[in-house]
């Protein structure tokens, strides 16, 4: 089995109600489906989401509790994001590390609880532009890789995502050859460890847009993308799932 295509959008705290008018026009336009498409919603918008995309496009949560429920108030249990119909759930974003200092154990935890619930866990992974500049870029990834995945993860009900921090809606993105060699250390890696970690997707993030995408999808080991701000638009997001189709 080789990894599955998956063109991801993050929505982060952006969209209400009005903002599914954008389900329907990706809908419209969507192409024949040579991969995958996920759209990580704000929790609000999952159920409505679900309807809207009427099965045709997977929706998914941006983060989850690692407990299955009790006493959180304001946070979100992986149960409760499947029950609102969601496939995936994002974790170890770095805007998560960075502003609720989460750290690799607990996406492990949180990684562990979403496949508990049936979700496909989307694990976040990425240098700062400081260790990339201190040459630690490498390291960092195989520390986060061994620290935020969960033993029991596959290629089922896990999907790594690596998205430098300093990339993130920066509008910069690394070069062809600084992405191949993290992927390419991450799919050794995950060899290493899992019995079908040949076979787990590996999506890069960090301001892809239109204009890139097909660039960096044509990178080895690179099986998608995880898209922040060019998802919010359907207009945006529709060639870059083109691209990877
Ligand atoms: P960006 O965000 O595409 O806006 O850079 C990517 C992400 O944070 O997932």
């Amino acid at each position: 089995m080789a990894p599955r295509k998956l063109a991801a959008g993050n929505w982060k705290m952006n969209g209400t109600l009005a903002a599914l008018d954008q389900i329907d026009q990706l809908l419209a336009d969507l192409p024949a489906a040579g991969c995958d498409v996920l759209i990580c919603s704000p929790a609000t918008l999952v159920h409505p989401m679900v309807v809207r995309a009427a099965g045709k496009l997977a929706v998914g949560g941006q983060d989850c509790h690692a407990k299955a429920s009790g006493a959180h108030t304001g946070d979100i249990a992986a149960a409760q994001l499947a029950d609102a119909g969601a496939s995936h759930v994002i974790l170890g974003h770095s805007e998560r590390r960075t502003d609720h200092a989460e750290t690799d154990a607990q996406v492990a935890a949180k990684s562990l609880a979403a496949h508990d619930a049936g979700l496909i866990a989307v694990i976040c992974v990425g240098e700062t532009e400081a260790q990339r500049d201190a040459g630690e870029t490498l390291d960092v990834i195989a520390a986060q890789l061994a620290g935020s995945i969960p033993d029991g993860a596959t290629a089922t009900n896990t999907v790594i995502a690596y998205e430098p921090v300093w990339a993130i809606g920066t509008g910069r993105t690394p070069t062809n050859d600084q992405i191949a060699e993290v992927h390419a250390l991450m799919r050794d890696r995950l060899s290493a460890r899992f019995a079908d970690g040949a076979d787990m997707a590996l999506l890069y993030g960090g301001s892809v847009k239109p204009g890139n995408a097909a660039e960096i999808f044509a990178i080895p080991h690179v099986n998608g993308a995880l898209v922040g701000g060019a998802s919010l638009k359907a207009a945006d997001f529709g060639p870059i799932i083109s691209a990877l189709s």
